[in-house]
């Protein structure tokens, strides 16, 4: 028994050696045959495998929270089609390199939606990165100071699914928008990205403070992308409007339509 559980141990299959006196007292209790207890061995093996490989997974993410779409009321927000997110959950636009833009003002959903989609990705076994545009633009400029920035620059570029979150909330200079361009550029028909955004891309040019260049982005993220477009409330205000609080609905800034661009 102990030479046994040492050689799973020495062959790098520590969860089977845990559990091997365990699956023995089954096999023995429910006389099962000996490839049925050597697939549950090999099983308990497999499963820890799978879990830990989540883990850390997820841990890399640098996910802020976990969210799930259970956890979003559609209802709530009616503008949504339900329909259209959970094929979008299915991630096989992930699987085609394809990329999502959620618009739409403060909290409608959409680092939400971003995150659910992130956690369903993770489970699925893709690698995936989050980061807020602000975190991202911070890090390359740091990275690049250190004259670390070639390996800086595989973090965004690696991942299965990239998330860059709250696009538009600062306004980006030049060089910014230069990394930006670099950065979805380097990702076209390579791997997937989610962005978020209170800014419709008419204002992406104004955001960037360069119009050709919001435009050589744009070209290139919507060539394969699915947008989603959120114009209703805020679900943050809807714990506010039970209080009583005034509430001056908010502006609608995003301005394309829902749907698959493709040109
Ligand atoms: P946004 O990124 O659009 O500003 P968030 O996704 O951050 O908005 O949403 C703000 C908060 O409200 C979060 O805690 C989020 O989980 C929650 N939330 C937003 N919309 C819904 C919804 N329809 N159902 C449940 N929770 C929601
Ligand atoms: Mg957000």
């Amino acid at each position: 028994m102990e030479q046994t559980r040492l050689m799973l141990e020495n062959l790098g299959l520590g969860q089977a050696a845990i559990t091997l006196d365990a699956q023995l007292d089954h096999a023995g209790r429910n006389e099962i045959t000996y490839l049925e207890f050597l697939n549950r061995l090999l099983m308990d093996e497999s499963d820890f495998r799978r879990k830990r490989s989540e883990e850390t997974r997820l841990k890399l993410s640098r996910l802020p929270m976990k969210k799930t779409l259970d956890e979003f009321d559609f209802k709530f927000q009616p503008g949504i089609d339900e329909r259209q997110i959970r094929e979008l959950a299915t991630l096989s636009f992930v699987h085609r390199q394809e990329n999502l833009v959620l618009l739409g003002p403060p909290g409608v959903g959409k680092s939400h939606i971003a995150i659910s989609l992130a956690v369903e990705a993770i489970h699925q076994g893709l690698s995936v990165y989050f980061v807020s545009m602000d975190r991202l633009l911070d890090d390359l400029r740091r990275a690049d100071n250190e004259g670390r920035l070639y390996r800086r620059w595989k973090v965004y570029q690696r991942p299965g699914l990239l998330v860059i979150d709250e696009i538009g909330y600062s306004q980006l200079d030049r060089a910014a928008g230069n990394l930006l361009f670099q950065l979805v550029c380097a990702r076209y028909e390579k791997g997937s990205m989610i962005l978020t955004s209170n800014k419709g891309f008419g204002e992406w040019g104004e955001l960037m403070g360069d119009v050709p260049l919001a435009t050589a982005i744009l070209d290139r993220l919507l060539h394969h992308a699915h947008v989603v477009n959120i114009r209703g409330q805020s679900y943050r205000m809807k714990t506010r409007m039970k209080s009583g609080f005034n509430i001056v609905p908010p502006s609608d800034s995003a301005g394309s339509a829902n749907g698959m661009v493709n040109y």
